[in-house]
């Protein structure tokens, strides 16, 4: 009931405080960059229709070659008060060559088939079975247009009483139950105690492929080191924590943003790190800071979103203005919690060695890669690439090896602040 009521209070104060609330609401009109008028533009081009689905939750990435605009209506679905059809209208946009329909039969979407529906619309109808909510939302560069869908069974319970779900996926239940049961017959606890309520960490290495993230005086690329910081805390989190780790990326390929929370979604996991490193136009500039999903309080941090997410200011600006809307599912005080965990306890461990190393604490951001998220879910900046000094130091195995712990001991701090 409280949690309703929670919802209820943060719809209104999204209603309230958002100029254009049907941006990203269920019926309704949204552009990209919150301009419904553009005269003379050429005609976007769906290129591709891509998904990803478990029984609690869908993501469909509409991408496209430019910022359009569209319209979502709903059809009724019988008796309920439940649409039985979404259908999108892309205005001023033609149809690629390869997009086409797709079956998708998780329990939330029978499938989505798309269509020219008129010489200048494209309408993509989702056909659902049994869904609970969902959200449309742009992201920029390249563009693309997100459905979020989410089931009717809370993703709390489906991922730790997994008895009780319907059709999961079976084969990591399966895994975790045999585990659980294992480490409770051991530690002779009741059943209600629940031993290990993070079972699974998807660690994501920021950028990748042909995008190098910030680049260093010296050459030196985010992506490659946030890949080997990455594969370190992922044997960490294995060896120390005992849990299971799913990397969004454990080679140098380039990962869309959408796909790494919809990867993390996927796989049901507990808890989500994203890990990148840092840039600024003073090359003075160095620390640690960790950032948790929320508007941008400072407009140094709106332009660290818009580096982050690859996009201009102003696309984060058209973020920001939704994001009250799309943080309905996000664990706020939990990532806020880890956020706090994980800043503190690496920047004790790289102080232990650099004294000087600065603490730049918890900051909220309006990360696209934590949009959509349902677990805990936190971006850790862990040097500044474009500080010389650290940008040395972000090369050097003993640094990564140093970063990686620090991330992990707050993992675990965080894990034992659970129980
Ligand atoms: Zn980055």
């Amino acid at each position: 009931m409280n949690r309703i009521i929670t919802l209820c209070t943060i719809m209104l104060i999204a209603a309230l405080l958002v100029p254009f609330p049907v941006i990203a609401a269920k019926k309704g009109a949204g552009a990209f960059n919150g301009d419904t008028s553009s005269g003379r533009r050429t005609s976007a081009v769906l290129g591709e229709m891509k998904h990803w689905s478990t029984p609690d939750y869908t993501r469909i990435s509409l991408e496209l070659d430019r910022d359009t605009t569209w319209e979502v209506h709903e059809l009724g679905g019988g008796s309920s008060r439940k649409p039985g059809r979404i259908y999108i209208d892309l205005k001023r946009t033609r149809m690629g060559s390869g997009v086409k329909d797709i079956t998708i039969g998780d329990g939330l979407l029978k499938g989505a088939r798309v269509g020219q529906y008129r010489p200048d619309v494209v309408r993509v109808v989702l056909d659902v079975e049994n869904i609970k909510d969902y959200k449309v939302f742009p992201l920029s560069d390249p563009a693309r247009l997100v459905i979020d869908v989410r089931g009717e069974r809370p993703a709390e319970i489906s991922r730790l009483e997994p008895t009780i779900s319907a059709s999961p996926d079976k084969s990591s239940i399966i895994k975790r139950e045999e585990k659980g049961a294992v480490a409770e017959k051991k530690l002779k606890l009741p059943r209600k105690v629940n031993i290990s309520k993070i079972r699974r960490i998807v660690v994501d290495p920021g950028h990748g492929g042909h995008d190098p993230g910030a680049v260093g005086q010296n050459g030196t690329q985010e992506k490659d080191v946030v890949l080997a910081i990455g594969l370190k805390l992922r044997d960490l989190l294995k060896e120390e924590l005992g849990v299971d780790v799913v990397m969004t990326r454990s080679a140098d390929v380039f990962i869309p943003l959408e796909e790494r929370t919809a990867i993390a979604n996927k796989v049901g996991a507990d808890l989500f790190v994203s890990v990148h490193a840092n840039a600024a136009a003073n090359r003075a500039v160095s620390g640690i800071e960790t950032y948790y999903l929320n508007l941008a309080k400072t407009d140094k941090v709106a332009r660290l979103a818009a580096k982050e997410n690859g996009t201009s200011l102003e696309k984060v600006s058209v973020l920001q203005a939704i994001l009250f809307d799309l943080m309905a599912n996000y664990k706020l005080n939990d990532s806020a919690r880890l956020a706090d965990e994980v800043q503190k306890t690496l920047h004790r461990k790289i102080k232990d060695t650099y004294a000087d190393v600065k603490n730049h604490g918890v900051k909220q951001g309006p990360f696209y890669v934590l949009v959509g998220a349902s677990m805990p879910s936190i971006l850790v900046e862990t040097a500044f690439v474009s500080n010389p000094q650290e940008e040395a130091r972000l090369k050097e195995a003993p640094y990564q090896d140093m970063t990686a712990e620090g991330i992990c001991e707050g993992i675990r701090s965080y894990i034992n602040g659970l129980k």
